[in-house]
């Protein structure tokens, strides 16, 4: 993939444009400043591969806007983002509609203190984060089925994802999978785990990301059932024996 030699900003408001998700120019700022504070960031600890700027702002920000072809955010829409790494999907998600009340989970704690530091430089209020196992936490009453949307991007095969994101999504919610060309055959092998734990495909939303840069699959869960209390098992387990 060989991106345009033009300014980071300048892809992002151009793709974005052209996915039909337009960004305004306090926003792009903020995107800026994000693949400014990831590339500092990311020579002390290692959060993502990517470290051309313009990369970043393609594969990583343009990438996480493309939730909004699936789903709408704002004021009423509590979000959780599992393994949200460096902030992808949800950091974007929370810059794009600021209202949205936005929990970040990951296992690894130098990478909440990053998206802690950002929230602050990016002046965004309403992000909390959430240093846990998704396993641990999706069993914790306190996250369990709290959450109208919830998102995960390049954590784990759908049907792995679907126990450790479904308990966290209120029975009427969705869940949203952000997946590769591929993704489309992660749903035949998790039709037992959608069954299991209430879900139900609603969507699968193929596209290809602007300047070449790949295919992509939406896959879109709604929450039919309530999760029964067996799930998650515990910590490895879904991984390890995949339902
Ligand atoms: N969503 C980000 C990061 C993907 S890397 C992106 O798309 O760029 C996967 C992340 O998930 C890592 O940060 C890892 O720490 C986290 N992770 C993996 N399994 C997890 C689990 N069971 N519970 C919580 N976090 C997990």
């Amino acid at each position: 993939m060989v991106l345009p030699d033009r300014p980071a900003e300048e892809l992002i408001r151009e793709g974005a444009e052209s996915l039909g998700i337009p960004v305004g120019p306090g926003e792009l700022g903020q995107y800026a400043a994000y693949v400014r504070e990831l590339l500092d960031w990311n020579q002390r600890m290692n959060l993502t591969a990517v470290t051309d700027a313009r990369e970043i702002a393609v594969k990583h920000i343009l990438d996480s806007l493309t939730c909004f072809l699936a789903v709408s955010a704002g004021k009423g829409v509590r979000v959780l983002d599992i393994g949200t790494g460096a902030g992808f999907p949800g950091m974007v998600l929370k810059i794009h509609a600021p209202e949205t009340p936005l929990t970040l989970l990951d296992s690894t704690r130098k990478k909440l203190d990053f998206l802690e530091h950002l929230a602050k430089a990016l002046g965004l209020s309403g992000v909390e984060t959430l240093h846990a196992r998704a396993e641990d936490a999706g069993r914790d009453r306190r996250y369990r089925e709290r959450f109208d949307l919830v998102t995960a991007r390049a954590v784990a095969e759908l049907r792995v994802l679907l126990e450790l994101c479904l308990p966290f999504v209120r029975v009427g919610g969705l869940f949203l999978a952000m997946k590769g060309p591929r993704g489309d055959e992660e749903v035949g092998p998790a039709k037992r785990a959608l069954s299991l734990l209430g879900g139900e495909i609603e969507r699968v939303i193929p596209f290809s990301l602007p300047f070449g840069a790949g295919e992509r699959r939406l896959i879109l869960v709604r929450k039919r059932r309530p999760t029964p209390a067996a799930y998650p098992r515990k910590a490895g387990t879904p991984s390890r024996a995949p339902l």
